[in-house]
């Protein structure tokens, strides 16, 4: 029998490996992809928002010679401290359903090739993130090959029109970058003017491509269709179609409740967040609990990020930590 699974290697989960490691636990962590996949997702070339301080975990200085790191760097320092920590980690392998116990639960895993395993454990911290989840925009042609809500870099789309849905800083940086390499971009938004969040330092010289021209914005406006060759975009009471290659659909992502709900975790009704105990991160089941971005509400996933998610760990910890003392004692 384990003491805790932590489903999920991205920073949050990480984090609460290390603080449960520390206090003498041997967590296990089931993950299905890689460490950290999100940030291995990200745009290729993406500098954070963030400076380093407030995205080390377990007390590891991030070191960089930029005042906020790049991707590369974090994958390096996040795998770094998962080696240096000699973490048990079973990558490439999917937690596709928790069941509840007399006492704990059963982790029923499967990997890769399709081979299943079940783990019993006192205790499961769900980690899942958001990444895999982007939020759809339900349109005619959103599956076609021509549109994605990933973006990596500029080079496919050298000299192409390509559309980008979404107006914060993903919008942004991508249309920065598809500049570079002489895309046609429009921006599609439905905002009304440039969004609050864009990062203070890239928004005065997207706003001045955006003046000169060089990037198309559109303000108040939603794409419609997306057809193999066009797309059809309301703006604002007008309806217009314009050639295009490319649909960057760059809107954000949703955490998927899946596990969550099939094990009978309660949600917040307004803002449909897992119910949970703010100082130790427990949901409405005794031993299972919640850290990262999973614990964010279904409008508004930002309000958790690497910053704030990495602490939810050390609530946990102390957590199971006292229980598991009472029930020795
Ligand atoms: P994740 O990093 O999403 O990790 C979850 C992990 O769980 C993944 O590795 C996934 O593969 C795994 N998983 C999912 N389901 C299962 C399953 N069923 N079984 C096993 N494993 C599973 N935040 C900041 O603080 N600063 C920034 O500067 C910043 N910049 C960002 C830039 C971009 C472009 C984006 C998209 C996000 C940015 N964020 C930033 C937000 C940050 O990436 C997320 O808040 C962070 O990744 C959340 O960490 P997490 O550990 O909760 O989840």
């Amino acid at each position: 029998m384990e003491q805790v699974i932590v489903i999920g290697a991205g920073p949050c989960g990480l984090s609460a490996a290390i603080a449960l490691q520390r206090e003498g636990l041997s967590p296990l962590l089931i993950e299905k992809s890689c460490i950290v996949n999100a940030i291995y997702l990200y745009p290729t070339y993406l500098q954070f928002f963030s400076t380093p301080e407030l995205l080390e975990i377990g007390g590891y200085p991030f070191t960089t010679p930029h005042e906020k790191p790049y991707r590369q760097e974090a994958l390096v320092y996040y795998r770094e401290v998962a080696r240096r920590e000699q973490l048990r980690i079973r990558s490439y392998e999917e937690v596709v359903s928790i069941e509840r116990l007399e006492t704990g639960f059963t982790v029923h895993t499967e990997d890769q090739f399709g081979k299943k395993a079940a783990y019993n454990t006192r205790n499961v911290i769900v980690a899942t993130g958001y990444f895999d989840h982007p939020n759809l925009l339900g349109i005619p042609g959103e599956e076609l090959p021509k549109t994605t809500h990933y973006y990596k870099e500029a080079h496919p789309y050298a000299g192409a029109k390509v559309a980008i849905i979404g107006g914060n800083n993903s919008a942004v940086d991508a249309a920065m970058d598809l500049l570079r390499v002489g895309a046609e971009v429009t921006v599609v938004y439905r905002g009304k003017d440039f969004s609050a969040n864009i990062k203070p330092w890239v928004r005065p010289i997207f706003e001045s491509m955006v003046k000169k021209g060089r990037i198309q914005m559109w303000f108040d406006s939603q794409v419609e269709r997306i057809d193999e060759h066009t797309i059809t975009v309301r703006k604002a009471t007008e309806h217009v179609t314009l050639d295009n290659d490319f649909v960057l659909a760059l809107t954000g992502f949703r955490p998927d409740r899946g596990l969550l709900t099939s094990i009978g975790v309660q949600f917040h009704e307004e803002t449909n967040a897992p119910l949970v105990q703010p100082d130790t991160m427990e949901t409405n089941i005794p031993g299972l609990y919640v850290a990262g971005v999973v614990a964010s509400s279904k409008y508004d996933a930002n309000e958790i990020f690497i910053e704030t998610g990495r602490m939810h760990g050390l609530a946990i910890t102390k957590h199971i930590v006292s229980r598991t003392n009472l029930q020795s004692n």
